[in-house]
């Protein structure tokens, strides 16, 4: 007997293809045009309160109404609860019994960044400074000598609020965090890389003219403050009850001469976030129950009230199945999810940190992650066999060019996600995102293909039969 190895190959051998493989051109040119709306959508929305306040506006456009615990809501109905401005709940109400489950997709809306800390402003050798805490896992030696740009919140002792956004508009000022010059870095360049510039350090530039000319102690400081109370209202005690976030002050950008990537700050996770929402506008008249959630506190392990772990989710589980007269218990049984989240990409640069048969590559479209976690799988959600066989056979129906993905070699560190915070529910999850270069990095890179397959995974999830 003598097989032919090529068919039998194409038969029964799995080989990955690249979306720029599977699609022709005018389903590129869709991809890319669906990349600009993202790229918008990054520019307005840098912090979570940023990305809650852009989701809603573009909801609101598309006639969702915001929703109250204990409302009454409607088949056919488009909600949205806005948890204290940080979070966001999405729902569409569709026509079959609430007790058929909801199609759940969770991205989250932080990213990581530099916050201030509650007395930040001080005065050193001619110049005035903001302290800072960085929030999420950075890479301290990535945020000095770069543009960045100041936004948030104080809140006043009256109640009252004041935004903050500045260095964004090309007439603003930007903020800065020095380094060291190489001539005197010699010390400093023998350090590991992770020492080589302190938490402390990370100290944010943001004045050097004195009050009156003199050279009177913290004269500097005293009129960076008089330049906030000129502008804000504001007096150095406010700063107490302040959230002050400081992200690079550059937006989005194509990266390279196709034009086939973007590079911007918190790809991760807006680049789940901005399809997962699209996908719930686009999909609203699904015959299912669809939530959008976009949660806060990811990047700190999802703690807090605005986090994936706060009992507001039960509460709204809770309250669509009541207002619909179903049992919660079997709402959340026949519920799906996919946690949206971003997966590391293949980087031949640092190849030796991947494991390249299980590694997601750039353009090769969105990525299905059955486990998460370090060492041993520690803190994985582990999606079933079942879920996923699901999962590739929607994907595969409505064409969607996907992946199987693991964050880096075994053992070489690793992640986690929301995935197991919406898992405990006794609700089917998994990790669904697109690849990213350079994750966590003051600019990310990610391929607008993989975003667009991304949208169109999503599209199907939302609409697909159980
Ligand atoms: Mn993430
Ligand atoms: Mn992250």
């Amino acid at each position: 007997m003598n097989y032919n190895a090529e068919e039998l190959a194409k038969q029964l051998l799995y080989r990955k293809e690249s979306v720029y493989q599977r699609k022709n051109t005018e389903a590129i040119e869709d991809a890319y045009a669906y990349a600009k709306g993202y790229a918008a959508y990054l520019d307005a929305a840098k912090t979570e309160r940023e990305a809650v306040k852009e989701s809603i506006r573009l909801a609101a456009a598309r006639g969702f109404v915001p929703y109250r615990l204990g409302d009454k809501v409607n088949a056919g109905g488009k909600y949205y609860y806005n948890n204290r401005g940080k979070a966001l709940y999405l729902f569409t109400v569709g026509s079959e019994p609430m007790e058929r489950g909801i199609r759940i997709s969770a991205a989250h809306i932080d990213a990581p960044r530099l916050d201030l800390k509650q007395c930040p402003l001080y005065e050193e050798g001619g110049m005035s400074f903001f302290k800072t805490h960085y929030y999420g896992g950075i890479r301290k030696y990535q945020w000095v000598a770069t543009p960045l740009s100041l936004h948030g919140v104080i809140v006043k002792k009256d109640g009252s609020t004041v935004e903050v956004n500045i260095g964004e508009d090309d007439s603003d000022p930007i903020f800065y965090i020095n380094d060291l010059l190489p001539h005197l870095g010699q010390e400093q360049s023998k350090k590991p890389l992770g020492e080589a510039v302190p938490g402390e350090k990370l100290n944010i530039l943001v004045g050097s003219r004195p009050l009156n000319g003199d050279d009177e102690k913290n004269s500097i400081k005293l009129n960076t403050m008089r330049l906030l109370h000129e502008k804000y209202g504001v007096t150095e005690e406010d700063f107490l009850s302040a959230e002050l976030c400081v992200v690079p002050a550059f937006k989005a950008r194509d990266v390279g001469f196709d034009r086939s990537m973007i590079g911007a700050y918190g790809h991760d996770d807006r680049v789940c976030a901005y399809p997962a929402l699209s996908a719930i506008f686009d999909c609203a008249d699904s015959k299912h129950t669809l939530m959008c959630v976009l949660a806060d506190k990811e990047e700190t392990g999802s703690d807090g009230n605005t986090g994936m772990k706060s009992e507001l989710f039960t509460d709204l589980i809770n309250a669509l199945a009541s207002a619909t007269n179903a049992d919660p218990a079997v709402v959340r049984a026949n519920s799906k999810c996919l946690s949206a989240d971003v997966s590391a990409a293949f980087d031949p640069n640092f190849s030796d940190v991947f494991e390249k048969r299980n590694t997601p590559l750039l353009s090769a479209g969105v990525v299905l992650t059955k486990f998460t976690g370090s060492r041993g799988k520690s803190g994985t959600n582990d999606a079933s066999a079942e879920y996923i066989g699901w999962l590739r056979r929607v994907m595969e129906d409505a064409g969607v060019v996907w992946q199987a993905g693991e964050l880096g070699k075994v053992d070489c560190g690793g992640g986690g996600t929301v995935a197991k915070f919406l898992a405990e529910h006794n609700i089917e999850t998994v990790d669904l995102g697109v690849p990213v270069i350079s994750m966590h990095a003051p600019c990310e890179v990610i391929s607008k293909v993989d975003l667009y397959e991304a949208y169109r995974a999503f599209c199907a999830f939302c609409r697909a039969d159980a």
